[in-house]
């Protein structure tokens, strides 16, 4: 699936070719490792390829001007095509350090930023807690001013790929305020444990910081900012998700249709079974819609839209939910077939079912969108 086919610059054709070469270089039985843990071949991989120069900008190291949404959610999608680990650790550096681009100190920036570029530091994002989920201002962790340090205590969990972070982006309770912070992975007083193990093979940790000290100059633009640069980043990064939706829903619907292709039964190819047919069409049909609703969601977010958020949560509840049926739909063609463990069908099934639930649960995104629908009327 060529990007400029959906009305992008054929630029977006060569990023879909440098993708495809990194995931070349894997074999296609490393790609999509069963069981909660990271795969050390993947992180390897990832830090070897370019492909982080797209989350820092030219002048820190990275590939544009400006990070391109486009680019990530193109990205993203032939990324999660193939493997769910790469794409994870693709998106993870631009969510643990985009905040950091927008507003953080220079000489923090400086120090970061090339490193990420050039896939030698990863970086993670910190805002949940134990009794905080979607209900972010409900958090404990606390950061205070000690002379020159900032001081943080608290405890984050289901941190992605903290196990493998470099630099970690915490949100924090400061004052009456929020803010966020930068702290280096090995700062002293921060301790980091495995989390629980997942249904995907997508790795999450404890973070627990005993009044750990950074620089004053680690937190991120003023006191109180947090929400302003949080928020910036879910409009890059939800568009994100939904290219990595559609990547997914693709990568069911080949696999079906190979499958239907290939079995017979009452003498005729599945496809040909008129209810397996239509599954297929209607999944053909909903993978082209999310596809089109994601790259506009994330060219909102390249033009600075002032909606682009609301696109952005728009496009990340609707392909989400169409991704999670795709796939269901998909197993059900191939029926016993669908259910085996270790086969790549169950495998994307598992691999679907967290991107309802992160990067903003999507009974929230909907109460967002429908605020949105009701005060653009
Ligand atoms: C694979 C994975 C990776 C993650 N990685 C990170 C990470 O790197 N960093 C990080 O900070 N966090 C991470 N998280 C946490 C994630 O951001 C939270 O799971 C998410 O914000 C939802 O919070 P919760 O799970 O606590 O659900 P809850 O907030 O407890 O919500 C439970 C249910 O109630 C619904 N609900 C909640 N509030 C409302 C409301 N106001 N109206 C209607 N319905 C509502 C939700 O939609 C959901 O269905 C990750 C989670 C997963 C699953």
């Amino acid at each position: 699936m060529r990007a400029s086919e959906y009305g992008l610059d054929t630029h977006y054709d060569r990023i879909q070719d440098e993708v495809r070469a990194v995931l070349d270089g894997v074999a296609p039985e490393d790609r999509e490792p069963t069981g909660g843990r990271l795969s050390p071949l993947l992180v390897k991989a990832f830090a070897e390829s370019n492909l982080s120069e797209h989350m820092v900008a030219a002048r820190h190291g990275g590939r544009t001007e400006t990070i391109d949404p486009l680019a990530v959610c193109v990205i993203r999608e032939a990324l999660m095509n193939s493997s769910s680990q790469l794409d994870a650790l693709f998106s993870l550096q631009g969510i643990g350090s985009y905040a950091l681009s927008r507003a953080g100190h220079p000489e923090v920036q400086q120090h970061w930023l090339p490193r990420i570029a050039r896939g030698e530091a990863l970086a993670a994002m910190a805002l949940t807690e134990p009794h905080a989920g979607s209900d972010l201002k409900s958090i404990t962790t606390t950061m205070h001013e000690d002379g020159d340090d900032l001081v943080i205590s608290g405890h984050k969990n289901y941190i992605s790929h903290a196990s493998v972070a470099d630099v970690i982006t915490v949100f924090v309770r400061e004052g009456e305020g929020y803010s966020l912070a930068v702290v280096p992975a090995r700062t002293p007083g921060l301790r980091i444990e495995d989390g629980p193990t997942l249904i995907a093979p997508h790795e999450v940790s404890d973070l627990y910081f005993d009044e750990v000290r950074v620089p004053r100059s680690h937190r991120i633009g003023a006191p109180g900012e947090a929400f302003e640069h949080v928020l910036a980043t879910l409009t890059v990064f939800r568009a994100s998700v939904a290219g990595s939706a559609v990547g997914l829903a693709q990568a069911a619907l080949d696999t079906a249709l190979e499958h239907c292709v290939t079995r017979e039964q009452f003498g005729r190819p599945l496809w040909k079974l008129g209810a397996v047919g239509a599954l297929l069409a209607d999944c053909a049909g909903e993978v082209e819609m999310a596809r089109l609703l994601a790259y506009r969601a994330a060219g909102r977010a390249k033009a600075g839209s002032p909606d682009a958020l609301d696109y952005s949560s728009m496009a990340k509840l609707a392909t989400t939910e169409i991704a999670c049926r795709v796939v269901d739909r998909c197993l059900q063609t191939m029926g016993r077939f669908g259910l085996e463990a270790e086969g790549h069908m169950a495998q994307l099934y598992l691999i679907a079912r967290p991107l309802r639930i992160y990067e903003g649960a999507n009974e929230v995104l909907r109460l967002g969108v429908a605020r949105y629908l009701v005060g653009a009327r």
